[in-house]
């Protein structure tokens, strides 16, 4: 199986990676020594590439790495690439699912939609690159529904499914529509 370094350090993202490619590709840790790599590019693959360059060039090893922004057409795209920091430097999960609830007050369901995008990259030792990209439409909830996940997961309802917000999924049927789901199995078909 082929090897590849994982270049993520968010364990909820890491957790979802490995379930993902379990059995499809060994996934390596990524070392505890490297350094945070500032994500300061101003698109999702861009950002993708600025970790798994990083990565690669500290262990000489083939590195995947991921990206993922949640775009809400109410905010015009809002906070795409500024998912992590939606409600500031520093802030938690759950300041910005707050933030998300406060600056959508009063918007009707049907103005709700959303989608949330993944691009997963792969880069190769002499520099040469694989990116897919993963989509996942759906809606903002209302108020926060469940428990499970991480991020957004309480406030995002994927089309498609129950009406049900991945919080109230478990990890398996969140894997089966979600924008990571789909661009992680993309990215193993496009490496076969
Ligand atoms: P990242 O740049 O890929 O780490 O993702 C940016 C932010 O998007 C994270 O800090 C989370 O708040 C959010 N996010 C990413 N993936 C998910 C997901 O699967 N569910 C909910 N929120 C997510």
């Amino acid at each position: 199986m082929d090897q590849f370094v994982c270049a993520s350090a968010n364990p909820d993202k890491v957790a979802e990676i490995a379930a993902l490619l379990d059995g499809l590709v060994e996934l390596l840790p990524r070392p505890v020594e490297i350094p945070d790599v500032v994500e300061d590019a101003d698109t999702l693959a861009g950002n993708a590439r600025l970790k798994a360059t990083a990565i690669c060039a500290a262990t000489g090893m083939p590195a995947i790495s991921d990206d993922t922004g949640l775009e809400v057409d109410a905010l015009d795209g809002a906070p795409g690439v500024h998912t992590a920091r939606f409600a500031g430097e520093g802030c938690s999960y759950a300041d910005n699912r707050a933030k998300m609830l406060h600056v959508l007050a009063g918007v009707p369901a049907a103005a709700r939609t959303a989608r949330f995008k993944t691009v997963a990259m792969i880069v190769w030792p002499d520099g040469t690159e694989l990116a897919v990209e993963g989509v996942c439409e759906g809606t903002i909830a209302e108020s926060e529904q469940g428990t499970r996940g991480f991020g957004y997961d309480a406030v995002f309802i994927p089309s498609g499914a129950d009406g049900r917000t991945f919080s109230l999924m478990s990890e398996a049927e969140k894997n089966e529509i979600s924008h990571r789901g789909r661009a992680f199995r993309a990215l193993v078909a496009a490496l076969r």
